[in-house]
């Protein structure tokens, strides 16, 4: 059996240490809060990069990504070639009051075109305003923070270093090239020679 009173002076002393300590009540809105850079506010587009895979729609959990696309008819890379088609992004929208902000979006995407904005001043009266069209998706791409400095130490993107090899590989072609234009043609001079002597 516990000692009569013991939970009452727990919670008082409880009470006493809370009374205490320091008040760290946000100022907000007057004073900004500082958030880490890699927040979770909202989601901004770079519709540039957007190929109209899908993928961000079909992994979203909520099913709040909306895309509609039509296909267009690309001529061929080479003459001869075939036509080619490719998707043409006609609307891409994100309902945030659906989102859980759990980035799978953002995660598998494959070319880099949604990113993570930290901004979160965007509240509405009408539910239905939450739904961001591409224009406004486009908007938060501007407040996305530039990523960190990449770690000295770290090894070179396979992707880097594949330019490299091929931009060293072209550079030897090109000298190459320059150096066989720069040569003289000694069998063709020694032809035209052994010709005017034969006459
Ligand atoms: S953050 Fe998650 S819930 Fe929100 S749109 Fe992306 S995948 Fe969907
Ligand atoms: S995953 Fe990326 S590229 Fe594919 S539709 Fe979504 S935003 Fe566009």
């Amino acid at each position: 059996m516990g000692i009569p009173g013991r939970g009452l002076a727990k919670g008082l002393a409880v009470t006493l240490r809370t009374m205490t300590r320091k008040s760290v009540t946000a100022q907000y809105p007057d004073v900004q809060p500082d958030l880490p850079p890699r927040t979770r506010g909202v989601i901004g587009l770079f519709e540039e990069n957007c190929t109209v895979c899908m993928l961000c729609a079909r992994e979203c959990p909520d099913w709040c990504i909306y895309i509609d696309s039509h296909k267009e008819t690309v001529p061929p890379a080479a003459p001869g070639g075939r036509e080619r088609s490719r998707n043409v992004l006609d609307r891409f929208a994100i309902d945030f009051a659906l989102c859980m902000y759990c980035g799978i979006c953002i995660e598998v995407c494959p070319f880099d075109a949604l990113f993570w904005s930290p901004e979160f001043e965007y509240a509405e009266t009408d539910i239905r305003e939450l739904t961001h069209e591409r224009d406004r998706l486009r908007e938060w791409m501007w407040t996305v923070p530039e990523p960190p400095a990449l770690d000295p130490a770290a090894e070179d993107p396979k992707e880097l270093a594949a330019a490299r090899k091929a931009a060293d590989k072209l550079a030897a072609q090109q000298a190459a090239e320059a150096e066989a234009a720069a040569r003289p043609e000694p069998a063709q001079d020694a032809r035209q020679d052994t010709k005017e002597e034969g006459t």
